[in-house]
Order: C-alpha cells, then sequence, then structure tokens
C-alpha cells in the first residue's frame, strides 16, 4: 500500500502571495472543469473564519486480503421492512462484468476524459471555500448536456448533499426516480435504508457526504453506461478534490469500479482498504440489492465493522471505542 503522498498536504495560507497563489490553483483547477463562470457564494457573517485543519491522514492501510470475520446479523435488520428476495447473488451486467483473471486493483484511477483530474484544495481550505468550490462544480452540473438522453430525460441533476467539510464521503451509483423528483441522493427506499445503516455504524446523515458517480437519472434505472460515467467523472473527481475526505464508502458495484477503475466484481473489493488520493477507500454492496437479497446486509455488517474500525469505532461492542 503506497504511503499518503505529501503532494496532498500543502501550507496554509499565510501572507498575500499564499493567498494569491490558491486563487490561482483555484480558477486552474475551475478552468480544467470547463467552468468559466464563478458564481457568487453567500458565507454566512458568522460561520467559523477556518475549518479544523484535516486530520494528520490516515494512519497506514490495512493489509490487502484481510481474513472475514464470523457473520452476525445486521443490527438495522429490525428497523426494515423485509422485501422478497429475488437474487441470490449481486446483479451482474456485461457492463460490470468480472474480468476472468484476478487483475491487481489500480488504486489510482486514470482518467478517461481529456482533461485532467483536478488537484485537491489545500488541506487547511475552509468548509467555506470547499463549500464554494463545490457550488461552481454543482452550476456545471446543472447546466451539463454531455449525455443527451439523461439531459433530455431528468427532472433534476443530483448533485450531493452534506457537509463540504465531511471526513467520509458515500459513493452511490445514480439517481433513481425519488433521486431524480427531489434532487437529493439516497432519499428513496435504497436511501432508508442506508439511514438506517448509518445509525447503526453511530454515525449522522449529515456528517456524510453523498454522492453518485451519475448526476443524472438514467431512464428506469438502468445500469449506466461506461461513456455517461466517463463523461459525470470530471464532476466526481471535483467533489473528491473539493471535499478532500478521509475515507470513501462505494456503495455497490459502479460506485467501486468507477471509483478505482478496476472491473473486480464488488464480492472481491470487499473486505479491505483502496487508496484514492490521501482516503482510504472501503467497497460494500448497494443498498438497492439489499432490498432485493435481505440476507446480504450480514455481509454488509462485517463491511461496516470492518471500515469502522479502522476509524476507531469497534461496533462489535456496545460502546465507541475512538471517534
Ligand atoms: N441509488 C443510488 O446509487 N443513488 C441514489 O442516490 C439512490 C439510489
Amino acid at each position: 500500500m503506497p504511503p499518503v503522498s505529501d503532494a496532498y498536504r500543502e501550507p496554509a495560507v499565510t501572507s498575500p502571495s499564499d493567498l494569491r497563489r490558491l486563487i490561482r490553483q483555484t480558477l486552474e483547477m475551475y478552468r480544467g472543469m470547463g467552468l468559466e463562470q464563478i458564481p457568487h457564494v453567500a458565507v454566512p457573517v458568522d460561520s467559523p473564519v477556518a475549518a479544523p485543519p484535516r486530520g494528520a491522514g490516515p494512519g497506514p492501510a490495512a493489509p490487502l486480503n484481510r481474513p472475514r470475520p464470523n457473520l452476525t446479523g445486521a443490527p438495522w435488520e429490525r428497523s426494515v421492512k423485509p422485501v422478497p428476495a429475488v437474487a441470490e447473488t449481486p446483479v451482474v451486467t456485461p457492463a460490470n462484468a468480472p474480468l476472468a483473471s484476478a487483475e491487481p486493483v489500480v488504486l489510482s484511477p486514470t482518467p478517461k476524459v481529456a482533461r485532467p483530474a483536478p488537484t485537491s484544495l489545500p488541506v487547511h481550505a475552509t468548509r467555506e471555500e470547499r463549500a464554494s468550490a463545490l457550488t461552481v462544480l454543482q452550476q456545471g452540473v446543472v447546466n451539463c448536456q454531455r449525455c443527451p438522453e439523461l439531459a433530455s430525460t431528468r427532472t433534476n441533476t443530483v448533485f450531493g448533499v452534506g457537509d463540504p467539510g465531511a471526513k467520509i464521503l458515500f459513493l452511490g451509483e445514480a439517481p433513481g426516480a425519488d433521486e431524480d423528483a427531489q434532487g437529493e441522493p439516497f432519499v428513496g427506499r435504497a436511501g432508508q435504508l442506508l439511514n438506517d445503516i448509518i445509525t447503526a455504524c453511530r454515525l449522522k446523515r449529515d456528517e456524510i457526504y453523498i454522492c453518485n458517480v451519475l448526476k443524472c437519472r438514467p431512464p428506469g434505472n438502468r445500469t449506466p453506461l461506461e461513456g455517461e460515467c466517463a463523461n459525470c467523472r470530471e464532476f466526481l473527481d471535483g467533489q473528491l478534490a473539493a471535499i478532500d475526505p478521509e475515507y470513501i464508502v462505494c456503495w455497490g458495484t459502479t460506485a467501486a469500479q468507477n471509483l478505482l477503475q478496476t472491473k473486480q466484481a464488488i464480492g472481491k473489493l470487499r473486505q479491505q482498504f483502496f487508496r484514492h488520493g490521501r482516503a482510504k477507500v472501503v467497497c460494500t454492496y448497494h443498498p438497492s440489492y439489499l432490498l432485493r437479497n435481505p440476507p446480504a446486509k450480514k455481509e454488509v455488517w462485517e463491511d461496516m465493522k470492518f471500515w469502522r474500525l479502522e476509524m476507531g469505532v469497534d461496533l462489535s461492542q456496545g460502546k465507541k471505542s475512538g471517534s
């Protein structure tokens, strides 16, 4: 596992020339994203001047391929209405079919779009600076016409929600009907289940930034096409650069394969950490899959325990051992 790169740790802004450099870098990042206008962003007067510095970064990454612990019941199960199972195994479509060979997972994504991925904001960027970068990106998404089918069938674009300074980012696949109607990710049945999982993980939804690979609903909730994911990647990269989270949880095949740029099946990507920028990445099954296949909740619970333990929270124990 490569060490956390120092390239992600820039010094705090301490002089006018630092500030000029920061503004220049940010503008270059926007230009790289193809954005030509910067909307005015209102910053509340009483908001904190600076977000706490990002943590010193995650500790050493866990070894790959840790042995899987015994399965236990998922604690949120009681609060979720059981749905009849229709599939025994994760849905595999031609677009997400695993490669025959067990190739090593690529830890840094290979950009599929011509423009380079934006670089992260400085580690000491304030919450307001992160929010401002997100607002600019969101405007680009609202106006986006790159995928004619999606642009002509969407009701709303679904950019993302949550704390711009979040240390955890959840990545889903694409908006469904409810999300398309409301313009917010994970608000339908899968979202309700995700909320239960969040609570079981001793977290609150508003301390997590939640977004999807695609910002528009694919008609009929079909699996996103590769070209659509490539078109949208720039916006996802922009979100990741603006938020610069410590942990990313990929929910389902599309999220995991797109972020990590791999064809490995989701079942093979579970129970290990990958690196993306300075973030540690974990992958698990999608909540929609759990609605179709409730027995897989046990495995997701194992994945949540595995991930949260890395954050110092032992979900097998009755009370918190860390943050
Ligand atoms: N499924 C997703 O992947 N994302 C959503 O926002 C909703 C359902």
